[in-house]
C-alpha cells in the first residue's frame, strides 16, 4: 500500500478552468507550432487518455462492456504491434513509456518495470509535459493505479510535473480520483490508468472469465469518465476526445513479457469530434498517442518524436499494396488466416531474382512485401520483432526464413524504385525505414542509376542497423531529370535479412 500523493494543480489555470473562462477559443489547427500568442491562451479541447494495463483488444467483445463496444462501434479503433526483446520486454515499464512520450524503447530507455535514473524519460518527456511546455495555460492531470507511472518509487516517474499526479490505492480510486477532477476541473489533458485487468491476467491467465469480468470493471469506470464529463455545465461549449489504449497483452494462461503475438498485442481506440467509425487498413502505432494528443492542442510535433497523429494517410508506396497480402504457402508457424505476402509490387516498382538459387520457401524467395504480423510470426526472437519504425506493409529481403526450405544457390536479390524527379537538382536524400542483420558474406547495398544509366553504389551495410531511418545523401548529375533506386541483398544464405519502408527521394 501506498499513501496518494496529490499535487496541487497551478492555482490560476484552474481558477480559469472552472470559472468557464478557458472555454470558447478556438483551438489553434492542428500540426501548426503553438505560436506566442497561443501560449497565453487556454483552450476549449479537452483529451482524456485511459490506459488499461495487460488488456486484450480481442477479449474486449468477448466481455461485458458495452462503454468500450460503443467506442469501437462509433469510432477510431485498431490493433497494434509492439517490440519484444532485445528492444524491451513487453512489460509495464517500457509499455506506459512508449505510450506516454511518443518515442520507442531504444530512445526513452525505459527497459523494464524498475528503470531507475537511467532512463532518458526526461530527454523525451510524456505528452502532459510537452503540453504544459508549450502552452502553460492548458491543465494536465494523470491518475495511475500502477504508481510508477506518476511517482518515484521504483525510477524517474514516467510523467513529469504537470498540473495534478494522483497515485491512487486501486483501480475504484483512480476511477474516483478521475471522476471528481474531470467533473470539476476539467482538465485539457489527462492520463489515468487501471491496473486490474493485467491482475486478473496474471492470476486468471487472459483465457480466464476472471480476465473478462476485469475487462467488465473497468469498462464501468470508462462509462463513469464519459459521464463526468457529460455533466460539466460547460459541456456543450468543450471538444473532448477519449483516447484508449494499453501497455502489453497476455498469454492466454497469463503472463507477458515475451514476444509472442498475444504479449506485443496493444490497441489504440478513440472517439471524439470529427471522428466516425474506421478501421484503418493500415495499423497505427502506440508511439502515435503522444503525437495525436499534440495535435489537438496545434502544437507542433518535435522532430524526435516517432508518432505521428491518428489516422495521418499513408505516403508509403509499399502500403498501397496492402489489399494484394496473402495466406502463407510454405511458412508453417503462421496461421492460414493471417494475410501477410505477394510478390506483387506498387506501380513502376519491379524486383530483380535473376541472382537468386531455386527452391527455398515461396513466400521469402527474393524481395517480397509483408507486415509485422505476418514477418514476425515466421520466427520469433530474431529481431524482428523490433522493426518498430516500419508500419503497415514494407519489403523484406530474408535469407533466413528462404533457407528453411531446400534450395540451391544463394539469396541475391534487387528491389527497384518507381523513378523519382531530379530536374533542376543537384543532390538529393534516399531516406528508407532500414532494419537489417549482418551475418557471412551477405552485403546489403544501396544503388542509384540516372535516366536509365547504370547503376552504381552510394551506401552499403556491413553492421546491424536495427530499427533505423536511413538517409543516403546522392548527388545529381549535371542535367539528370530522373533517378531510380535499387536494394540489393546479395551473397546471402540462412543468413539473415533486410527490411526497407517508406522509401523517399528528397
Ligand atoms: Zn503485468
Amino acid at each position: 500500500m501506498r499513501i496518494p500523493r496529490t499535487i496541487p494543480i497551478a492555482a490560476t489555470a484552474i481558477a480559469l478552468a472552472a470559472s468557464g473562462l478557458a472555454t470558447g477559443i478556438a483551438a489553434a489547427p492542428a500540426a501548426t507550432a503553438a505560436t506566442p500568442a497561443a501560449a497565453a491562451a487556454a483552450s476549449s479541447n479537452h483529451v482524456v487518455v485511459i490506459g488499461i494495463d495487460g488488456a486484450l483488444f480481442d477479449r474486449i467483445a468477448a466481455a461485458d462492456a458495452p462503454n468500450l463496444d460503443a467506442m469501437i462501434a462509433s469510432g477510431y479503433s485498431s490493433k497494434t504491434w509492439l517490440y519484444a526483446a532485445p528492444m524491451a520486454q513487453t512489460l509495464s515499464g517500457p509499455g506506459w513509456a512508449t505510450n506516454l512520450t511518443g518515442v520507442w524503447p531504444d530512445k526513452h530507455k525505459v527497459l523494464s518495470n524498475t528503470w531507475g535514473t537511467t532512463s532518458d524519460i526526461t530527454e523525451y518527456p510524456d505528452f502532459l509535459t510537452r503540453l504544459e511546455r508549450a502552452n502553460s495555460a492548458l491543465t494536465t492531470y494523470a491518475d495511475a493505479s500502477w504508481n510508477p507511472i506518476v511517482d518515484g518509487s521504483v525510477g524517474t516517474p514516467l510523467i513529469g510535473t504537470v498540473d495534478k499526479r494522483y497515485a491512487a490505492t486501486s483501480d475504484a480510486d483512480a476511477a474516483a480520483n478521475a471522476v471528481s477532477t474531470l467533473r470539476s476541473t476539467g482538465p485539457n489533458a489527462s492520463f489515468v490508468h487501471f491496473d486490474d485487468v493485467d491482475h486478473a491476467g496474471h492470476s486468471y491467465g487472459a483465457a480466464s472469465q476472471q480476465y473478462l469480468d476485469a475487462i467488465s470493471e473497468v469498462d464501468g469506470y470508462v462509462g463513469r469518465l464519459q459521464a463526468a464529463v457529460r455533466a460539466r455545465s460547460t459541456y456543450s461549449s468543450e471538444q473532448w476526445s477519449f483516447i484508449v489504449t494499453a501497455d502489453h497483452g497476455h498469454t492466454d494462461a497469463g503472463g507477458h513479457g515475451g514476444s509472442t503475438p498475444a504479449e506485443r498485442s496493444a490497441f489504440i481506440i478513440k472517439t471524439g469530434p470529427g471522428i466516425t467509425k474506421q478501421t484503418p487498413a493500415i495499423r497505427p502505432k502506440n508511439v502515435d498517442i503522444a503525437a495525436d494528443v499534440l495535435a489537438t492542442f496545434g502544437v507542433a510535433r518535435p522532430a524526435e518524436l516517432d508518432g505521428r497523429p491518428l489516422a495521418t494517410a499513408s505516403t508509403d508506396p509499399f502500403d498501397t499494396m496492402v489489399g494484394a497480402l496473402k495466406p502463407r504457402v510454405d511458412e508453417t508457424g503462421i496461421p492460414a488466416s493471417t494475410l501477410g505476402w505477394t510478390k506483387s509490387m506498387p506501380t513502376g516498382w519491379s524486383v530483380d531474382n535473376t541472382g537468386m538459387g531455386t527452391g527455398g520457401v515461396t513466400e521469402w524467395a527474393g524481395w517480397t512485401l509483408t507486415d509485422d504480423d505476418f514477418w514476425t510470426q515466421s520466427q520469433r526472437d530474431q529481431t524482428r520483432e523490433a522493426n518498430v519504425r516500419e508500419r503497415g506493409v514494407f519489403a523484406v529481403a530474408d535469407s533466413d526464413e528462404w533457407a528453411d526450405k531446400t534450395h540451391t544457390g544463394t539469396f541475391s536479390s534487387r528491389i527497384t524504385s518507381q523513378p523519382y524527379s531530379v530536374a533542376g537538382k543537384t543532390s538529393a536524400t534516399v531516406s528508407f525505414g532500414n532494419h537489417y542483420r549482418q551475418e557471412g558474406t551477405q552485403q546489403a547495398t544501396v544503388l542509384v542509376s540516372f535516366d536509365g544509366g547504370a547503376f552504381r553504389q552510394v551506401a552499403s551495410y556491413t553492421t546491424d542497423q536495427i530499427a533505423q531511418v536511413a538517409s543516403v545523401p546522392v548527388t545529381v548529375p549535371s542535367g539528370a531529370k530522373q533517378v531510380r533506386v535499387q536494394w540489393a541483398l546479395t551473397n546471402a544464405d540462412n543468413d539473415w535479412y533486410w527490411a526497407i519502408d517508406e522509401p523517399q527521394v528528397r
